[in-house]
């Protein structure tokens, strides 16, 4: 079965995500935990902690239906001591606050190596720093997302993100999401069955099914191997809206949170909408 959702707002405290999830029509979700342009936030209140789980409970959605996202300034491959600190010390605060939530997953952005060190020593910083907030937390698997390789972002090739978990110590406790916009701009064309299914013959031999924990569903404003990303609502990017279908009517792609990144947010509940009606 599929369960999508979109990237709700938690504004208001995240025991809001839920309801808003559940008023678009939405099976899965994805949220920040804390404000995601800020690199300290108040821990979590023990009422919102409760009513984030009472509300998730009320609405039906179990923790692998709920894909939390980190703040966007985390870099766990920064090549500069004091960036690499700080970046670690917050996911490990992310990766905490997943736990007292109850939630299974977190999802980032692996890092970018700035100019400053080679691709393969911040891929296994990378790795080291996925370690130490393993060690630090219990019931919460690393899903690494790929990238469209935009600027110094690494990610944008699957043998980045196989790199990586090769360098992870407890590979129970780490995944994969795959965002659609992503792959195709950074070159892994989606347009076509044909395209889609060497795509994912790709994915499955570099990493491995076993490894997704979710997808992020969106368009692309930009066209493939351009290396920037733009999501656009679905159907009206480059890469059209067959893929979606694709994705709708595979079963590799049952059970895990797909997660729309859209822009335009009065679309959500139309999307999902649409996209339940591809998979009849
Ligand atoms: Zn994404
Ligand atoms: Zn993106």
């Amino acid at each position: 079965m599929k369960y999508i959702g979109a990237h709700v707002s938690s504004s208001g405290g995240v025991e809001n995500a839920p309801i808003n999830a559940f008023n678009i029509g939405a099976k899965a979700f994805a949220l920040f935990t804390k404000n995601q342009r800020q690199w300290v936030s108040a821990p979590l209140s023990e009422k919102s902690i409760e009513q984030f789980k009472a509300n998730c409970k009320k609405y039906g959605f179990e923790p692998w239906q709920i894909l939390p996202h980190d703040s966007y300034l985390i870099n766990l491959g920064h090549p500069e001591a004091e960036g690499l600190d700080k970046s670690r010390l917050a996911f490990v605060d992310e990766m905490q606050r997943c736990e007292q939530l109850g939630l299974d997953r977190l999802n980032f952005h692996p890092g970018s190596h700035l100019d400053k060190i080679d691709t393969h020593s911040c891929l296994l910083r990378i790795a080291e720093s996925i370690n130490i907030a393993l060690q630090e937390t219990k019931g919460v698997t690393a899903v690494i997302e790929n990238t469209a390789g935009q600027g110094t972002n690494l990610g944008y090739q699957f043998e980045h993100l196989r790199t990586i978990i090769d360098n992870v110590d407890d590979k129970s406790r780490v995944g994969v999401c795959i965002d659609t916009c992503h792959a195709f701009t950074s070159g892994y064309d989606l347009r076509t069955l044909d395209a889609f299914n060497n795509t994912f013959k790709s994915f499955d031999e570099i990493i491995g099914f076993n490894y997704l924990r979710g997808l992020h569903i969106n368009d692309s404003k930009k066209d493939l191997a351009t290396r920037v990303d733009r999501h656009d609502s679905l159907g009206m990017g480059f890469i059209g809206i067959d893929t979606f279908r694709y994705i709708m009517n595979d079963q590799r792609f049952d059970n895990i949170p797909l997660i729309l990144e859209t822009p335009d947010e009065e679309r959500w509940t139309e999307e999902i909408k649409m996209l339940y009606e591809m998979g009849k």
